[in-house]
């Protein structure tokens, strides 16, 4: 199942849950839930969800609608630094022993589509391609074994960076946690088409030209190791997005750097998980 968050062209504002069809050409909307700004919606055990698997409240051409993020505003984004081997290398940093987990805000989010904006004083804006896994059953104190029980599905994501902040603060959060600064769609792919997540080509093309190009079967922690490990420190809740890291290629490791700029396009394609394109502009 395709979960998506979207509008009809002609009611924008109006945010609402569906299901993608099969051939991609429609979206079903699913009606009488919660709104679609609720995480109630993620919650692959609740009567909202259910929903989802029934919609009933009808079909709509895919050029009718526009797909939004895929989650509203998630409750938390723990984003994981230097999880594939050969990023970690180009960036000159250690292997790391466990997961290195920073934040970025509800606030940061923004859909399919949508500018990422520079933000003010940003010199070296970055692109970082993820496969970022949804949380969709509370998870608390889970082990290895049962963490994939409480993973709703995969989205594309794009670890967007403002590096000379990220670099220049000591720590990570106000290069990584600028408004739109975390681009996810175009829709949630469940758990349950997805067989194997550590074996997915990822790539990322600025302008059409392919800069990251890599295979989730690089990750240095899987899937399951990372929720079980954030579960140990805090409440995984549904709707709570964790973003599992990028590989090789990104801006800062080109020589000359490549940072984005304005009129850009990215897009971050996952196999299985679509395509997420983003235009860049100014503040
Ligand atoms: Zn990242």
């Amino acid at each position: 199942m395709r979960i998506v968050r979207f509008e009809e062209n002609k009611s924008p504002g109006n945010a609402r849950m569906g299901v993608l069809s099969a051939d991609g050409k429609s979206v079903m909307a699913a009606d009488g839930g919660p709104s679609a700004q609720d995480l109630a919606w993620y919650d692959e055990t609740s009567a909202a969800f259910a929903l989802l698997r029934d919609p009933k409240g009808g079909s709509m051409p895919i050029d009718a609608v526009r797909l939004l993020a895929s989650v509203a505003r998630p409750g938390k984004i723990m984003c994981i630094g230097l999880n594939y081997r050969d990023h970690a290398i180009e960036s000159k940093m250690e292997i790391p022993k466990s997961p290195v987990m920073f934040a970025k805000f509800g606030t940061s989010i923004c859909g399919p589509g949508d500018a990422v904006v520079i933000p003010l004083g940003c010199e070296k804006p970055d692109y970082e391609a993820e496969m970022a896994v949804i949380i969709g059953r509370r998870a608390k104190h889970v082990s290895k074994e049962n963490a994939m029980s409480h993973v709703l599905g995969y989205a594309c994501f794009n670890d967007v960076s403002a590096r000379d902040f990220q670099f220049a603060d000591g720590q990570w959060s106000r290069g990584k946690a600028p408004d739109t600064f975390a681009p996810i769609g175009p829709y949630i792919v469940t758990r349950d088409e997805v067989p194997n997540p550590e074996n997915l080509r990822i790539a990322l093309r600025l302008n059409g030209r392919t800069v990251q190009d890599s295979n989730t079967s690089q990750l240095i922690f899987g899937v399951a190791e990372l929720v079980a490990f954030l579960s140990r420190s805090m409440t995984l809740e549904p709707g709570d997005v964790i973003p599992t890291g990028t590989p090789p290629g990104v801006g800062f490791a080109h020589t000359p750097p490549l940072w984005i700029k304005p009129g850009d396009k990215m897009e971050v394609e996952i196999e299985g998980l679509g395509i997420l394109e983003n235009p860049v502009s100014a503040s």
